[in-house]
């Protein structure tokens, strides 16, 4: 069965009030600024650097918030960015695209299975906290969490100045 398939029936079997809606399909370009523009929220839960990439840019292109959490093997992150408020960090900003990143894919490198529940259940959180406006989000904010030793860490993100996404040189 597709993820997405599987997801709106598990979505639905919780709560058959919601209405969802599961597309199956690999969007970029306008494709991928059309669907964000309409939706008020975009959690990226994608697991490789150009997907990321493009989803970051669409999302700060059409000013909506940010939820991007990743896993892989024992550490997990997840971040925020609420291009709703003006001058936001980016994901460019903490990742520089280009930058000699060595991709680590979970289908290759494996990730522990509950600490992607985990970082999901955060997304989650954020989610619900940005869409009701409750408590303080992890707008520019890094948490780097590593399950092997329970160890979470904190970084603020600072914006880049020279970022080719978000930065001053780039705004026209
Ligand atoms: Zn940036």
């Amino acid at each position: 069965m597709l993820k997405v398939e599987s997801l709106r029936q598990s979505l639905l079997a919780l709560n058959p009030d919601i209405e969802v809606q599961a597309l199956a399909e690999k969007v970029s370009g306008s494709r991928l600024d059309e669907l964000v523009k309409h939706h008020d929220l975009i959690l990226d839960c994608s697991d490789n650097f150009p997907t990321r990439h493009a989803i970051n840019q669409a999302c700060f292109q059409q000013g909506k918030p940010l939820v991007s959490g990743a896993a892989i093997k024992m550490d997990g992150q997840i971040c925020v960015f609420d291009f709703r408020q003006s001058d936001s960090a980016c994901y460019h900003c903490l990742f520089p695209e280009g930058d000699e990143v060595e991709e680590t894919r979970c289908a290759t490198m494996g990730v522990f299975a509950p600490l992607v529940g985990v970082i999901g259940c955060l997304q989650a959180a954020e989610a619900l906290k940005l869409i009701t406006a409750a408590g303080n989000t992890l707008h520019e904010r890094l948490i780097l969490f590593n399950i092997a030793s329970q160890h979470w860490h904190e970084v603020r993100i600072a914006k880049d100045p020279g970022c080719a996404v978000c930065g001053a040189e780039t705004q026209l």
